[in-house]
């Protein structure tokens, strides 16, 4: 047998092996160094007390022959598509129909998966920096072809975002049939304006293509004119896809729910030139690759829009985002130029001038041992950036804050 030789094609080295690597490194010849890891983008703080409940009753009911539950719908309990319909998309002003909504067990494998309804042919936009699951996705099913010097895919179109262009994306030269968008952004922390979302759906509308619009980090957002859906826009629901996950918004990475939403309206065309719903493509696809989220982490993905539920989690996102706001105020006073922190758990900021984002990943973690994420890792346009996480302890921050302050800026 032949493997898929796309898989070699994939660049060696993922950005976290390579930074454990050089932070165990570090750790083994400072053995007194307490090293903080502002690095990796996964929650610390545990599940809500009404999540943990609800996750707890859940199990209770499989204990008893009388309320056990088997395979569930592979679409996901209604109950838990009308409780996200109810309190996450109305109050924006959406409205949405359960089976427009298919939970899952988390984005990641969404965002993946979503290539398999579409044909090979399809030109895809990714925007750079990015989180890198787009890019590789489609390098693995065959649709990136060989990369150049820079680490640039010859079949991919890549969208570059740096503080030159307001980390907003221009509209492709050249036809686009795929278009990834995520706001709040990875790695950025930078928000689309409606303005801005605008223009993406006009584009997708005018040219037939559909966006994939990765909105992990909806809940994050704190300033009242930035939507928190793509189909907060007029024509989205003819354009677009939206994916959303319960990780970042309720502490859910290791628990793993999410959530992808296709219109009905939406539609894409045969090779024969008709047009064919991508809702009944994406049902097709679950029903027969995937049996459906566990009944427990759907009850307890129910109770995060429970009244208590909500006040809870928000009081933990509050949590990272003062954490957020530490950074990046800390940082500016420093004279760092930072970008995001403000709806989003990430900062991004400017490497000063000519240091490149591994030297600075070396020298924060020699100097004031902490551990960041060197911008590059997320694409060629990351060199010169560097992204900090606001998903830690409090008095870590604040120490990685003071230590950046007196050993490395001073
Ligand atoms: C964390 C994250 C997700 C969520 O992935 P899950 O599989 O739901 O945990 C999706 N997209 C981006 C950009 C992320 O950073």
């Amino acid at each position: 047998m032949r493997i898929n030789d796309n898989y070699l094609k994939l660049k060696a080295g993922y950005l976290f092996p390579e930074i454990g690597r050089r932070v165990s490194q570090f750790a083994v010849a400072n053995p007194e160094a307490k090293i903080i890891r502002l690095g990796i983008g996964d929650v610390t703080r545990p599940l809500a007390p009404k999540v943990i409940e609800a996750f707890r009753t859940g199990v209770d009911e499989l204990s008893q022959a009388k309320s056990f539950h088997g395979y569930g719908p592979e679409q996901g309990y209604s109950w838990l598509s009308e409780v996200v319909i109810d309190k996450a998309y109305r109050p924006l002003g959406v409205e949405l129909k359960t089976s427009e909504i298919f939970i899952s067990d988390g984005s990641k494998c969404d965002t993946a998966n979503i290539l398999d309804i579409f044909d090979l042919n399809n030109k895809a936009a990714i925007c750079d920096p990015v989180y890198p699951v787009y890019n590789d996705t489609n390098v693995m099913v065959g649709r990136g072809g060989e990369a150049d010097s820079r680490g640039y895919y010859k079949g991919i179109t890549y969208l570059p975002c740096t503080a030159e262009n307001n980390f907003t994306p221009a509209l492709p030269a050249s036809k686009v049939d795929l278009i990834y968008l995520c706001y709040p952004n990875n790695p950025t922390g930078t928000v689309a304006t409606r303005a801005q979302l605008q223009t993406w759906v006009d584009y997708a509308l005018a040219n037939e293509a559909v966006i994939l619009f990765d909105a992990a980090y909806e809940a994050f957002i704190r300033q009242a004119e930035i939507p928190h859906s793509i189909y907060e826009i007029p024509g989205a629901r003819q354009c677009a896809i939206e994916f959303r996950s319960f990780s970042k918004t309720a502490g859910f990475t290791g628990v793993r729910c999410g959530l992808t939403v296709i219109p009905a309206e939406l539609k894409g065309r045969t090779a024969a030139g008709d047009e064919i719903s991508l809702n009944q493509l994406w049902n097709r696809r679950q029903g027969t690759k995937f049996n459906g989220v566990s009944y427990p982490v759907q009850k307890a993905a129910a109770a995060v829009y429970s009244t208590e539920g909500w006040a809870q989690v928000t009081e933990t996102i509050d949590y990272y985002l003062e954490n957020a706001r530490l950074i990046r105020e800390g940082l500016t006073t420093m004279g760092i130029t930072c970008f995001g922190g403000v709806n989003s758990p990430y900062i991004w900021l400017k490497n000063p001038v000519g240091m490149s984002s591994w030297d600075l990943f070396d020298q924060l973690l020699a100097e004031c041992h902490v551990v960041g994420t060197p911008g590059s890792g997320f694409g060629p346009s990351g060199e010169g950036y560097f992204r900090l996480s606001a998903f830690g302890e409090r008095e870590n921050v604040k120490e990685a804050i003071s230590r950046i302050r007196t050993k490395w800026v001073a």
